[in-house]
């Protein structure tokens, strides 16, 4: 079976032919076509710009209540709901997730979404300003929160569907209208999301582009109907349209790559630190941005540490996502695989010793995979521990002391999320306190959609989530008179 055909790109609430055709998208467990998706020109990408501008001043979606937009949010997750088993599957062939991170973490997630979106939309739009002696008179006001007008959603291939819901759900209740732009390794889940919620709201809030080629994201990024681009992927990219839209002055909000530590002291619980650090090679074969890819170990545990890490590395099934019991499957795509192979290269090239993993697994002949791969005696200085590897590579580099910890875990030019392990609470929250990164995880602490999510340094600027998803979907206006 050759997967669904989407040969149509979303412009102004019609689907219409792709001027370029489709082209094939790879199941990477199998090699085999997962479905065909549209290739659209650079044209079409500026009409579904030009459609959400007119959608955005046209209404009703700018000036509708925040109710009634929330009651479309929920109508369409509840939608989303009732085809979410067909995503799954489309989902597990498309992005080679195992069956339980595309359960969860691909496909409900999105609907989770959707619905903390509606929450989102109900939030006060207006705050009173108390009135301020200004010498012979009174100022007074109101602060009122708009949308900011056409927003640019370019999602990366990890997560494709879930990161676009996290995108438009806050775009849409803040009254923004959207044009969504997925990685095209993988935006077959991401039309469908974009045809249930499209099928809600009124025509031209949301558009659909995608097609090969940087072309199509250019295009957004520069198109003087984008007033925003709300970006996940790649820092060199990020940079890229940081630069093309300071020309307008652009809002980005660019969520980016990490490198981020887990440090773990000897007092730990080491079985759920340990468990924590497996989760590199388990959870979307380390293709996650908030992936503790440099494990930073109190030196008494690191020999014991890293010898259990060595010894469990070859015994987790890696395979095909589709089998149950296999918990690592393959890197996205051929590509993914070059560049995670050429790291893993590079660590040996510099002295690292490569304790477990490498190589393609020998028992499987298709497919995009690589061992969970863990390199000791590894420096902060060496490659595999500066650069995001997006892929199943532990880094572990040793640590003297706390002070040691800290100085290791801020050498790097990211700065997304991080993890420290400790029995001593106080020490857990100062190490917390001095990592600078977006997150800290003390022992283990379960993600907080009401927190607020982004990088410090290379991995980003802006922050989204909890209530700050609302200063990122929104423009502030004082309105002031004299009282
Ligand atoms: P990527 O190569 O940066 O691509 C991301 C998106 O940008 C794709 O849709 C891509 O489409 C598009 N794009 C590429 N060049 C563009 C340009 N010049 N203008 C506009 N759009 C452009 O990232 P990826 O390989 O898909 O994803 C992996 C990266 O995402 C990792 O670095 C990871 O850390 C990051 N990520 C970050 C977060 C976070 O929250 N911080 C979450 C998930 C992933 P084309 O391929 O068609 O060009």
């Amino acid at each position: 079976m050759a997967g669904p055909v989407f040969d149509q790109v979303l412009i102004g609430g019609r689907w219409v032919p792709a001027a370029g055709g489709t082209y094939p998208v790879v199941n990477p467990a199998t090699e085999e076509i997962a479905g065909h998706a549209p290739a659209c020109s650079v044209a079409q990408a500026e009409a579904a710009a030009s459609a959400a501008r007119d959608a955005f001043e046209r209404g009703p979606w700018r000036t509708m209540s925040g109710g009634e937009r929330a009651a479309l949010l929920r109508t369409a997750a509840e939608r989303f709901q009732g085809e979410m088993d067909g995503l799954v599957e489309l989902t597990i062939a498309e992005t080679g997730a195992v069956r339980a991170v595309a359960e969860a973490q691909q496909v409900r997630a999105v609907a989770g979404r959707l619905l903390r979106a509606a929450e989102l939309a109900t939030a006060p739009l207006e705050q009173g300003v108390p009135p301020r002696e200004t010498g012979r008179s009174l100022a007074a006001g109101v602060i009122v929160r708009e949308p900011v007008g056409v927003v640019a959603c370019i999602t990366p291939f990890n997560f494709p569907m879930t990161n676009c819901a996290g995108k438009i759900g806050p775009a849409l209740a803040c009254g923004n209208t959207v044009v969504v732009k997925p990685s095209p390794v993988d935006p077959l889940g991401v039309a469908e999301l974009c045809r249930i919620v499209d099928a809600v709201l009124p025509p031209g809030v949301v558009n659909f582009v995608n097609g090969e080629g940087a072309e199509i994201g250019e295009a957004l990024v520069r198109s003087p109907d984008v007033d925003m681009i709300s970006f996940t992927g790649s820092t060199a990219v990020g940079r890229r349209i940081k630069e093309a839209a300071a020309g307008r002055m652009k809002r980005t909000v660019l969520e980016l790559g990490g490198k981020s530590a887990n440090i773990i002291f000897a007092d730990c619980d080491v079985d759920r630190a340990f468990a924590s650090a497996m989760s590199v090679w388990t959870f979307h074969s380390g293709q996650i941005c908030i992936a503790g890819t440099r494990v930073l170990i109190e030196e008494p545990l690191y020999e014991p540490f890293t010898r259990r890490l060595a010894a469990s590395g070859p015994t987790l099934r890696i395979g095909d996502p589709r089998e149950p019991g296999v918990v690592v499957g393959p890197l996205v795509s051929a590509a993914q695989r070059t560049r995670v192979e050429r790291f893993i290269t590079r660590g040996r090239e510099e002295g690292a010793t490569l304790a477990c993993g490498g190589r393609r697994p020998p028992h499987l002949s298709r497919g995009y995979y690589v061992e969970p791969t863990l390199f000791t005696d590894a420096r902060n200085d060496m490659t595999i521990a500066r650069e995001e590897i997006f892929g199943p590579v532990i880094t572990a580099i040793p640590f003297r002391d706390e002070a040691e910890a800290i100085a290791l875990a801020n050498q790097s030019d990211y700065g997304l999320y991080g993890y420290v392990w400790t029995g001593d609470a106080a020490r857990g929250l100062r190490v917390a306190h001095a990592v600078r990164t977006g997150t800290m995880q003390i022992n283990g602490s379960p993600l907080n959609p009401d927190a607020p999510f982004g990088g410090y340094k290379l991995s980003g600027v802006g922050r989204v989530g909890g209530q700050w998803t609302l200063g990122a979907y929104s423009e502030l206006k004082y309105i002031g008179w004299i009282a």
